[in-house]
């Protein structure tokens, strides 16, 4: 259609997106050398249970601290390595470091470690033949139980079903848990809950956000925790920033919380209950 080769070509002509393409293409050719070079480093957030506020688990996230243009962000150089292929690389690289970093910590801090670390999964790495007999030998190498990872996919991964819902149905064979990340921003939010198998829904910070202004972000918020308890799922929050979003959370029956209020990603997150430092 002419319309569309109109928006093309005006893109292709556009400087600004140009310089964009030129700079994704960049960072993608530095991608390779970087993950052997150590630039890559995984961080841990935590994810919290009220009323404790115990750690029980913490998301896997990654970074990179470019040498020359310092630390970039993981919502720029993940949609490129995922287009240039690399993500599958990358992401198995931190899968089984956040594995074996549970490991160390409950080899160090016993009962005081989480009992789970969640970690991304890109559609690319999930559609891969093999993805979860991948998976599977990673958890034997490092040890780590499958019950004690989870892995969090968004809603646009395991839209299309095809060889990525498969994957996640012999993940959870294994006994690895499955999150829906964003849950709510996108297609088909309550019509994959129909095909896709899942243990947790993560309910994007766009609704926590609002979620002290008695509006539609509430109301929504509330349905969606209604829905998670019905169908016998957990529910956590995300991008939880304030005491009073915690309070409204809380209050319409949320029991999972994750966000900078209770701590921001961090390479040895502070697992005690109390807030108290480790005097390991
Ligand atoms: P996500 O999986 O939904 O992760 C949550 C994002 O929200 C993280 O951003 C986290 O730092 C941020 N966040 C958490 N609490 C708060 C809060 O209270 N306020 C605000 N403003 N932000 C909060 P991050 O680390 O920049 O990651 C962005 C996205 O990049 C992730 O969204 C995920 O989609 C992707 N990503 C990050 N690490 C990985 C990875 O290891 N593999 C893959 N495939 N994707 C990853
Ligand atoms: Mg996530
Ligand atoms: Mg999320
Ligand atoms: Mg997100």
């Amino acid at each position: 259609c002419i319309a569309k080769q109109t928006g093309e070509a005006f893109r292709r002509w556009s400087p600004a997106f140009d310089e964009r393409s030129n700079e994704q293409v960049r960072l993608g050719a530095q991608m390779r050398h970087a993950l052997d070079a150590g630039q890559f480093h995984v961080v841990y957030q935590p994810i919290v249970a009220l009323p404790s506020q115990r750690t029980v688990a913490v998301e896997a996230l990654v970074r990179w601290q470019h040498p020359q243009r310092g630390p970039i962000s993981p919502g720029v150089f993940i949609p490129v390595a995922e287009r240039n292929g690399l993500i599958v690389e990358l992401g198995a690289w931190i899968l089984r470091t956040a594995c074996e970093q549970l490991v160390r910590w409950t080899a160090r801090l016993g009962p005081l470690a989480p009992d789970r670390v969640s970690v991304n999964v890109s559609a690319r790495q999930l559609a891969r033949p093999g993805f979860a007999a991948w998976v599977a030998a990673v958890l034997v190498d490092t040890g780590l139980p499958a019950y004690r990872l989870t892995v969090e996919v968004t809603e646009t991964a395991v839209f299309e079903g095809g060889p990525a819902v498969t994957a996640l149905h012999e993940l959870r064979t294994l006994g690895v848990r499955i999150a829906l990340d964003d849950f709510g921003t996108g297609h088909s939010s309550l019509g994959l809950l129909q095909t896709v198998p899942v243990d947790i829904l993560k309910i994007d910070k766009s609704f926590v956000d609002r979620i002290t202004e008695a509006g539609r972000h509430a109301v929504i918020a509330e349905a969606m925790i209604q829905v998670s308890h019905g169908l016998g799922l957990d529910a956590v929050a995300e991008g939880v920033e304030t005491a009073e979003q915690a309070q409204a959370l809380s209050r319409l029956g949320y029991r999972l919380l994750q966000g900078y209020y209770f701590g921001k990603p961090v390479p040895e997150p502070d697992f005690t209950a109390t807030g108290e430092l480790l005097t390991t």
